[in-house]
Protein backbone atom coordinates (compact mmCIF):
# COMPACT_ATOMS: atom_id res chain seq x y z
CA UNK A 1 0.00 0.00 0.00
CA UNK A 2 1.58 3.29 -0.81
CA UNK A 3 0.56 6.47 1.30
CA UNK A 4 0.41 9.98 -0.31
CA UNK A 5 0.04 13.33 2.10
CA UNK A 6 -1.45 16.00 0.53
CA UNK A 7 -2.77 19.67 1.38
CA UNK A 8 -5.89 19.37 -0.94
CA UNK A 9 -7.34 16.60 -2.35
CA UNK A 10 -9.51 16.70 -5.02
CA UNK A 11 -11.46 13.80 -6.33
CA UNK A 12 -12.75 13.76 -9.73
CA UNK A 13 -10.69 15.21 -13.17
CA UNK A 14 -13.22 16.31 -14.63
CA UNK A 15 -13.36 20.68 -15.36
CA UNK A 16 -14.52 21.09 -11.99
CA UNK A 17 -11.80 19.44 -10.39
CA UNK A 18 -8.80 19.77 -12.59
CA UNK A 19 -9.58 23.96 -12.47
CA UNK A 20 -10.01 23.25 -8.64
CA UNK A 21 -6.45 21.54 -8.86
CA UNK A 22 -5.11 24.92 -11.27
CA UNK A 23 -6.10 27.23 -8.41
CA UNK A 24 -5.55 25.73 -5.69
CA UNK A 25 -1.93 24.77 -6.93
CA UNK A 26 -1.03 27.90 -8.12
CA UNK A 27 -1.07 29.08 -4.44
CA UNK A 28 1.62 26.62 -3.58
CA UNK A 29 -0.22 23.98 -1.27
CA UNK A 30 0.66 20.22 -2.09
CA UNK A 31 -2.47 19.40 -4.31
CA UNK A 32 -3.39 16.23 -5.52
CA UNK A 33 -6.40 15.29 -8.51
CA UNK A 34 -7.57 11.69 -7.92
CA UNK A 35 -9.59 10.18 -11.09
CA UNK A 36 -9.98 9.59 -14.19
CA UNK A 37 -10.00 11.93 -17.09
CA UNK A 38 -11.55 10.04 -19.97
CA UNK A 39 -14.56 9.02 -17.65
CA UNK A 40 -15.82 12.66 -17.10
CA UNK A 41 -19.39 13.99 -18.88
CA UNK A 42 -17.09 16.23 -20.73
CA UNK A 43 -15.18 13.56 -22.91
CA UNK A 44 -18.49 12.53 -24.82
CA UNK A 45 -19.43 16.64 -25.58
CA UNK A 46 -18.72 18.80 -28.42
CA UNK A 47 -19.07 22.44 -26.94
CA UNK A 48 -20.32 25.07 -28.84
CA UNK A 49 -21.30 27.46 -25.63
CA UNK A 50 -18.28 27.91 -24.07
CA UNK A 51 -16.92 31.39 -23.54
CA UNK A 52 -14.64 32.37 -26.17
CA UNK A 53 -14.44 29.34 -27.82
CA UNK A 54 -16.89 28.89 -30.85
CA UNK A 55 -16.66 25.12 -30.93
CA UNK A 56 -14.23 22.17 -29.34
CA UNK A 57 -14.28 18.92 -28.30
CA UNK A 58 -15.10 17.85 -24.89
CA UNK A 59 -11.90 16.10 -25.35
CA UNK A 60 -10.18 18.29 -26.04
CA UNK A 61 -10.46 20.99 -23.52
CA UNK A 62 -9.99 17.97 -20.71
CA UNK A 63 -6.74 17.00 -22.08
CA UNK A 64 -5.51 21.14 -22.53
CA UNK A 65 -6.86 21.63 -18.68
CA UNK A 66 -5.32 18.10 -17.65
CA UNK A 67 -1.78 19.56 -18.75
CA UNK A 68 -2.52 23.27 -16.97
CA UNK A 69 -3.29 21.30 -13.56
CA UNK A 70 0.10 19.57 -13.89
CA UNK A 71 2.19 22.62 -14.87
CA UNK A 72 0.44 24.26 -12.15
CA UNK A 73 1.90 21.41 -9.82
CA UNK A 74 -0.84 19.47 -9.15
CA UNK A 75 -0.52 15.47 -9.27
CA UNK A 76 -2.41 13.55 -10.78
CA UNK A 77 -3.87 9.97 -10.26
CA UNK A 78 -5.43 7.80 -12.52
CA UNK A 79 -7.54 6.08 -9.77
CA UNK A 80 -11.23 5.71 -8.06
CA UNK A 81 -11.49 6.93 -4.89
CA UNK A 82 -13.88 4.10 -2.83
CA UNK A 83 -13.96 4.98 0.72
CA UNK A 84 -13.71 8.28 2.20
CA UNK A 85 -13.66 8.79 5.82
CA UNK A 86 -12.38 11.60 8.43
CA UNK A 87 -9.69 11.11 11.01
CA UNK A 88 -8.97 13.37 13.21
CA UNK A 89 -8.50 16.88 11.65
CA UNK A 90 -7.77 15.05 8.30
CA UNK A 91 -9.23 13.42 5.59
CA UNK A 92 -7.96 10.19 4.45
CA UNK A 93 -9.06 8.36 1.16
CA UNK A 94 -8.65 5.12 0.29
CA UNK A 95 -8.30 3.71 -3.47
CA UNK A 96 -9.08 1.06 -6.26
CA UNK A 97 -5.15 1.33 -6.34
CA UNK A 98 -4.84 0.82 -2.81
CA UNK A 99 -3.67 4.04 -2.51
CA UNK A 100 -3.99 5.92 0.89
CA UNK A 101 -4.37 10.00 0.51
CA UNK A 102 -4.30 12.07 3.53
CA UNK A 103 -5.05 15.60 3.04
CA UNK A 104 -6.16 18.39 4.88
CA UNK A 105 -9.11 19.75 2.84
CA UNK A 106 -10.83 17.64 0.26
CA UNK A 107 -12.92 19.21 -2.90
CA UNK A 108 -15.78 16.76 -4.25
CA UNK A 109 -15.92 17.27 -7.81
CA UNK A 110 -17.64 13.89 -8.69
CA UNK A 111 -19.79 14.91 -11.44
CA UNK A 112 -23.22 13.06 -11.55
CA UNK A 113 -24.52 9.92 -13.59
CA UNK A 114 -27.38 11.15 -15.70
CA UNK A 115 -30.88 8.24 -15.18
CA UNK A 116 -30.76 5.99 -17.91
CA UNK A 117 -34.08 5.34 -20.39
CA UNK A 118 -32.93 1.59 -20.56
CA UNK A 119 -34.62 1.33 -23.79
CA UNK A 120 -33.28 -0.96 -26.47
CA UNK A 121 -31.39 1.31 -29.09
CA UNK A 122 -30.66 3.92 -25.77
CA UNK A 123 -26.56 2.93 -25.42
CA UNK A 124 -26.41 2.54 -29.13
CA UNK A 125 -27.28 5.95 -30.55
CA UNK A 126 -26.13 7.86 -28.18
CA UNK A 127 -24.51 10.86 -29.44
CA UNK A 128 -26.12 9.95 -32.83
CA UNK A 129 -29.26 11.78 -31.98
CA UNK A 130 -29.86 10.36 -28.34
CA UNK A 131 -29.05 13.09 -25.64
CA UNK A 132 -29.19 13.55 -22.38
CA UNK A 133 -28.85 17.83 -22.77
CA UNK A 134 -31.59 19.71 -24.23
CA UNK A 135 -29.55 22.88 -23.13
CA UNK A 136 -26.25 21.65 -24.45
CA UNK A 137 -27.24 19.96 -28.01
CA UNK A 138 -30.96 21.62 -28.90
CA UNK A 139 -28.60 23.61 -31.63
CA UNK A 140 -27.84 20.37 -33.41
CA UNK A 141 -31.68 19.92 -34.49
CA UNK A 142 -32.71 22.97 -36.08
CA UNK A 143 -35.41 22.02 -38.01
CA UNK A 144 -35.84 18.84 -37.00
CA UNK A 145 -38.19 16.63 -34.88
CA UNK A 146 -37.45 15.61 -31.86
CA UNK A 147 -38.73 14.08 -28.49
CA UNK A 148 -38.34 15.12 -25.25
CA UNK A 149 -38.25 12.09 -22.67
CA UNK A 150 -39.34 12.51 -18.94
CA UNK A 151 -42.37 13.62 -16.13
CA UNK A 152 -40.64 16.53 -14.27
CA UNK A 153 -39.82 20.04 -14.68
CA UNK A 154 -36.77 19.50 -16.49
CA UNK A 155 -38.18 17.65 -19.45
CA UNK A 156 -40.98 20.39 -19.21
CA UNK A 157 -38.19 23.22 -19.73
CA UNK A 158 -36.47 21.36 -22.20
CA UNK A 159 -39.69 20.81 -24.47
CA UNK A 160 -40.31 24.21 -24.09
CA UNK A 161 -36.53 25.11 -25.39
CA UNK A 162 -36.49 23.13 -28.10
CA UNK A 163 -39.57 24.70 -29.98
CA UNK A 164 -37.32 27.44 -30.28
CA UNK A 165 -35.67 25.46 -32.66
CA UNK A 166 -36.74 22.04 -33.68
CA UNK A 167 -39.50 21.77 -36.72
CA UNK A 168 -41.65 19.54 -34.05
CA UNK A 169 -41.35 18.58 -30.85
CA UNK A 170 -42.98 15.51 -29.08
CA UNK A 171 -43.40 15.51 -24.65
CA UNK A 172 -43.47 12.04 -24.36
CA UNK A 173 -44.26 11.68 -20.30
CA UNK A 174 -46.29 9.09 -18.18
CA UNK A 175 -48.19 11.66 -16.72
CA UNK A 176 -46.69 15.17 -16.21
CA UNK A 177 -45.35 16.17 -12.59
CA UNK A 178 -45.26 20.12 -12.91
CA UNK A 179 -46.56 22.78 -11.33
CA UNK A 180 -49.45 24.01 -13.35
CA UNK A 181 -48.20 27.50 -14.73
CA UNK A 182 -45.28 25.17 -16.24
CA UNK A 183 -47.54 22.95 -17.81
CA UNK A 184 -49.21 25.36 -19.37
CA UNK A 185 -45.88 27.28 -20.67
CA UNK A 186 -45.32 24.20 -22.77
CA UNK A 187 -49.28 24.60 -23.62
CA UNK A 188 -49.25 26.83 -24.97
CA UNK A 189 -46.19 26.49 -27.45
CA UNK A 190 -46.56 24.24 -30.70
CA UNK A 191 -45.46 21.02 -28.85
CA UNK A 192 -47.35 18.26 -28.99
CA UNK A 193 -47.87 16.40 -25.20
CA UNK A 194 -47.66 12.48 -25.72
CA UNK A 195 -49.68 11.05 -22.27
CA UNK A 196 -49.49 7.58 -20.69
CA UNK A 197 -47.08 6.61 -23.07
CA UNK A 198 -43.05 5.50 -22.72
CA UNK A 199 -40.23 4.99 -25.37
CA UNK A 200 -39.82 0.97 -24.86
CA UNK A 201 -37.25 1.14 -28.38
CA UNK A 202 -35.33 3.55 -30.53
CA UNK A 203 -34.54 3.11 -34.02
CA UNK A 204 -32.20 4.28 -36.86
CA UNK A 205 -29.69 3.62 -38.94
CA UNK A 206 -26.43 6.31 -38.72
CA UNK A 207 -28.72 8.08 -36.73
CA UNK A 208 -31.87 8.25 -34.69
CA UNK A 209 -35.31 7.74 -36.96
CA UNK A 210 -38.08 7.04 -34.41
CA UNK A 211 -39.15 5.87 -31.31
CA UNK A 212 -41.84 2.96 -30.36
CA UNK A 213 -43.66 3.92 -27.71
CA UNK A 214 -44.97 1.19 -25.87
CA UNK A 215 -48.87 1.38 -26.62
CA UNK A 216 -47.57 0.79 -29.78
CA UNK A 217 -47.47 4.52 -30.73
CA UNK A 218 -44.37 5.31 -33.60
CA UNK A 219 -43.31 8.76 -33.46
CA UNK A 220 -40.87 9.62 -36.70
CA UNK A 221 -38.05 11.87 -34.91
CA UNK A 222 -34.10 12.84 -35.39
CA UNK A 223 -33.75 13.14 -31.97
CA UNK A 224 -34.53 11.69 -28.26
CA UNK A 225 -34.26 13.94 -25.30
CA UNK A 226 -34.10 11.88 -22.23
CA UNK A 227 -34.69 14.67 -19.04
CA UNK A 228 -34.93 11.52 -16.34
CA UNK A 229 -32.53 13.31 -13.62
CA UNK A 230 -29.32 12.51 -12.18
CA UNK A 231 -27.49 10.82 -9.68
CA UNK A 232 -24.58 12.08 -7.71
CA UNK A 233 -22.17 9.92 -6.04
CA UNK A 234 -23.87 10.20 -2.60
CA UNK A 235 -21.53 7.29 -0.88
CA UNK A 236 -18.68 8.99 -0.51
CA UNK A 237 -20.51 12.61 0.68
CA UNK A 238 -22.09 10.35 3.53
CA UNK A 239 -18.63 8.73 4.63
CA UNK A 240 -17.27 12.50 5.27
CA UNK A 241 -20.17 13.40 7.06
CA UNK A 242 -22.08 15.48 4.67
CA UNK A 243 -25.92 14.31 3.91
CA UNK A 244 -26.87 14.79 0.12
CA UNK A 245 -30.25 16.38 -1.21
CA UNK A 246 -32.52 12.95 -2.53
CA UNK A 247 -31.44 13.05 -6.00
CA UNK A 248 -27.28 12.76 -4.52
CA UNK A 249 -26.63 16.30 -5.03
CA UNK A 250 -24.09 18.11 -2.24
CA UNK A 251 -25.40 21.59 -0.63
CA UNK A 252 -22.42 24.11 -0.61
CA UNK A 253 -22.46 28.10 0.15
CA UNK A 254 -20.73 30.51 -1.44
CA UNK A 255 -17.80 29.21 -0.88
CA UNK A 256 -18.63 26.35 -2.85
CA UNK A 257 -17.57 24.52 1.36
CA UNK A 258 -19.88 22.02 1.86
CA UNK A 259 -21.69 20.82 5.83
CA UNK A 260 -18.31 19.92 7.28
CA UNK A 261 -15.23 22.45 7.68
CA UNK A 262 -12.21 21.50 4.83
CA UNK A 263 -14.29 19.47 2.28
CA UNK A 264 -15.53 22.00 -0.54
CA UNK A 265 -17.74 20.49 -3.63
CA UNK A 266 -17.77 21.86 -7.29
CA UNK A 267 -19.35 21.33 -10.53
CA UNK A 268 -22.27 19.00 -11.63
CA UNK A 269 -22.48 17.40 -8.17
CA UNK A 270 -23.80 20.26 -6.65
CA UNK A 271 -26.43 21.07 -8.97
CA UNK A 272 -28.08 22.51 -12.44
CA UNK A 273 -27.20 23.66 -14.60
CA UNK A 274 -24.57 21.05 -15.47
CA UNK A 275 -22.99 22.71 -17.68
CA UNK A 276 -18.84 23.16 -18.39
CA UNK A 277 -19.14 27.05 -17.78
CA UNK A 278 -20.73 26.46 -14.30
CA UNK A 279 -18.02 23.80 -13.57
CA UNK A 280 -15.34 25.89 -13.77
CA UNK A 281 -16.61 28.78 -12.07
CA UNK A 282 -17.26 26.55 -9.54
CA UNK A 283 -14.45 24.81 -10.00
CA UNK A 284 -11.81 27.81 -9.50
CA UNK A 285 -13.98 29.24 -6.08
CA UNK A 286 -13.79 25.32 -4.13
CA UNK A 287 -9.78 25.22 -5.71
CA UNK A 288 -9.29 29.28 -3.79
CA UNK A 289 -11.24 28.65 -0.52
CA UNK A 290 -9.42 25.25 0.07
CA UNK A 291 -5.96 26.49 -0.27
CA UNK A 292 -7.38 29.20 1.73
CA UNK A 293 -8.21 26.58 3.90
CA UNK A 294 -5.24 24.78 4.50
CA UNK A 295 -3.07 28.38 5.07
CA UNK A 296 -5.48 29.93 7.04
CA UNK A 297 -7.77 27.44 8.94
CA UNK A 298 -10.67 28.68 9.36
CA UNK A 299 -9.89 32.26 9.59
CA UNK A 300 -9.48 32.03 5.82
CA UNK A 301 -9.72 35.46 3.81
CA UNK A 302 -13.05 35.77 1.98
C1 LIG B 1 -23.17 14.18 -23.99
C2 LIG B 1 -22.93 15.44 -23.17
C3 LIG B 1 -22.92 16.66 -23.83
C4 LIG B 1 -22.68 17.84 -23.08
N1 LIG B 1 -22.65 19.02 -23.75
C5 LIG B 1 -22.39 20.15 -23.08
C6 LIG B 1 -22.34 21.41 -23.76
O1 LIG B 1 -22.55 21.49 -24.96
N2 LIG B 1 -22.07 22.51 -23.00
C7 LIG B 1 -21.83 22.48 -21.67
O2 LIG B 1 -21.57 23.51 -21.06
N3 LIG B 1 -21.89 21.30 -21.01
C8 LIG B 1 -22.16 20.16 -21.67
N4 LIG B 1 -22.23 18.97 -21.00
C9 LIG B 1 -22.09 18.99 -19.54
C10 LIG B 1 -20.62 19.07 -19.07
O3 LIG B 1 -19.88 18.03 -19.66
C11 LIG B 1 -20.61 18.96 -17.55
O4 LIG B 1 -21.39 20.00 -16.99
C12 LIG B 1 -19.19 19.04 -16.98
O5 LIG B 1 -18.36 18.03 -17.53
C13 LIG B 1 -19.25 18.88 -15.47
O6 LIG B 1 -17.97 18.83 -14.94
P1 LIG B 1 -17.65 18.07 -13.57
O7 LIG B 1 -16.17 18.22 -13.40
O8 LIG B 1 -18.56 18.56 -12.53
O9 LIG B 1 -18.04 16.56 -13.84
P2 LIG B 1 -17.45 15.51 -14.86
O10 LIG B 1 -16.93 16.17 -16.09
O11 LIG B 1 -18.50 14.48 -15.03
O12 LIG B 1 -16.20 14.89 -14.11
C14 LIG B 1 -16.36 14.10 -12.96
C15 LIG B 1 -15.08 13.39 -12.66
O13 LIG B 1 -15.21 12.73 -11.39
C16 LIG B 1 -14.65 11.44 -11.48
N5 LIG B 1 -15.16 10.62 -10.37
C17 LIG B 1 -16.43 10.35 -10.01
N6 LIG B 1 -16.47 9.56 -8.92
C18 LIG B 1 -15.16 9.33 -8.57
C19 LIG B 1 -14.52 8.58 -7.55
N7 LIG B 1 -15.21 7.89 -6.64
N8 LIG B 1 -13.16 8.56 -7.51
C20 LIG B 1 -12.43 9.25 -8.42
N9 LIG B 1 -12.99 9.99 -9.40
C21 LIG B 1 -14.33 10.01 -9.48
C22 LIG B 1 -15.02 11.01 -12.88
O14 LIG B 1 -14.27 9.90 -13.30
C23 LIG B 1 -14.69 12.30 -13.63
O15 LIG B 1 -13.31 12.37 -13.89
C24 LIG B 1 -22.47 17.78 -21.69
C25 LIG B 1 -22.48 16.54 -21.03
C26 LIG B 1 -22.72 15.38 -21.77
C27 LIG B 1 -22.74 14.06 -21.06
Amino acid sequence: MQSIDADVAIIGAGPAGLQSAIHAARRKVKTVVIGRPDQGALVKAQIENYFGIPRIKGQKIVSIGLEQAKKAGAKIYEEDVLKAEKVGDKFVLHTDHETEFTAKAVILALGISRMRLNAEGEKEFLGRGVSYCAACDANFFKGKKVAVVGNDSMAAISTVLLTNVASDVYWVTKEPTVAPPLLEKVIATKAQVVKAAWPKKIEGDQRVRKIMLDDGRVLDVDAVFIELGAKGSADLALELGIIPDPNGLISVNAKMEAEVPGIYAAGDVTGRPWQLARAVGQGCIAGTNAANFVLYGAGEPE
